[in-house]
């Protein structure tokens, strides 16, 4: 059955990685999915085919999480398109991983501009929209409940911020029925953990590298009408990282 038939959803940063695999599994459980990309219109564009093509709906359009009226046009435009909204995934993000001397306050600023600042910019846009019933999902990172190696210090503050804000939201928002969780993925497959394999697999109980669909597929269930009295929460998917 396809839980999510009949609802918007609006994900940033779905052109690759954990991003497109949470497109897949919300258009496969019936969902109308807009997502952003930044610098990536090609797989952008060949993910909607993919998805049109299996029977889903998709669209993919322009937007910098770092720039706000861009953010906030595509999901205002979104809901005019699709008559509302009814889900918000933030996962668009970036890794700076360096020390502390290699790491620049323009490094900070930028991390905390699509790391953070973009899912408040998202969460307050999106709002405005929301139905009862809605769900925002945020994709933080287990590196905000371990750094586990030196390098990992702002990446895992901008996770830990989200992981805050996740609960203060889930305050702000419970009362009109929308609830606010955060998924916290450990080492998955995609461009950002790409040449670190050797070094992560053996850290992993289960021996691999996490596919992004297993995300998407916690995702679509916090999404879901099976969720609604989950909020607040945070969700570890690591395959025993951190176990
Ligand atoms: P990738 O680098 O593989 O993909 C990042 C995605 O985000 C791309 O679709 C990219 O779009 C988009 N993006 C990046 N910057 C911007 C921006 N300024 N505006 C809009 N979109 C942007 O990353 P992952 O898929 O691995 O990571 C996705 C999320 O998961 C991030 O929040 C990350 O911190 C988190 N995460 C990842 C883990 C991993 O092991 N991979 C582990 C834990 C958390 P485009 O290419 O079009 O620019």
């Amino acid at each position: 059955i396809q839980v999510l038939e009949g609802r918007s959803a609006f994900v940033t940063g779905g052109s690759r990685g954990i991003g497109a695999g949470i497109v897949r599994s919300l258009a496969a459980a019936g969902a109308h999915v807009t997502f952003t990309y930044a610098r990536s219109p090609d797989a952008a564009q060949a993910l909607v085919d993919e998805v049109r093509a299996t029977g889903g709906k998709a669209e993919a359009v322009r937007a910098d999480s770092a720039d706000e009226a861009s953010l906030v046009g595509a999901i205002d435009d979104a809901a005019k398109a699709t008559g509302g909204l009814d889900i918000l995934v933030n996962n668009a993000g970036v890794l700076v991983y360096a020390t502390l001397d290699d790491t620049s306050l323009a490094d900070f600023d930028r991390l905390f501009a699509i790391n953070v600042r973009s899912v408040f910019i998202a969460t307050k846009a999106a709002a405005a929209h929301l139905r009862n019933g809605g769900s925002i999902v945020n994709v933080g990172s287990v590196s905000a409940d371990r750094a586990g190696l030196p390098g990992a210090s702002i990446y895992g503050a901008s996770k830990g911020a989200i992981q805050a804000m996740t609960r203060g939201l889930a305050r702000d928002l419970g009362p009109r029925g929308i609830t606010v969780n955060n998924v916290q993925p450990g080492p998955i497959a995609t461009d950002m953990s790409a040449g670190h394999e050797d070094m992560l697999i053996p850290m992993l109980p289960v021996g691999r590298l996490g596919k992004p669909m297993e995300v998407g597929a916690l995702v679509a269930y916090l999404a879901g009408p099976q969720a609604r009295y989950i909020n607040g929460a945070s969700f570890t998917i690591d395959g025993g990282f951190l176990s």
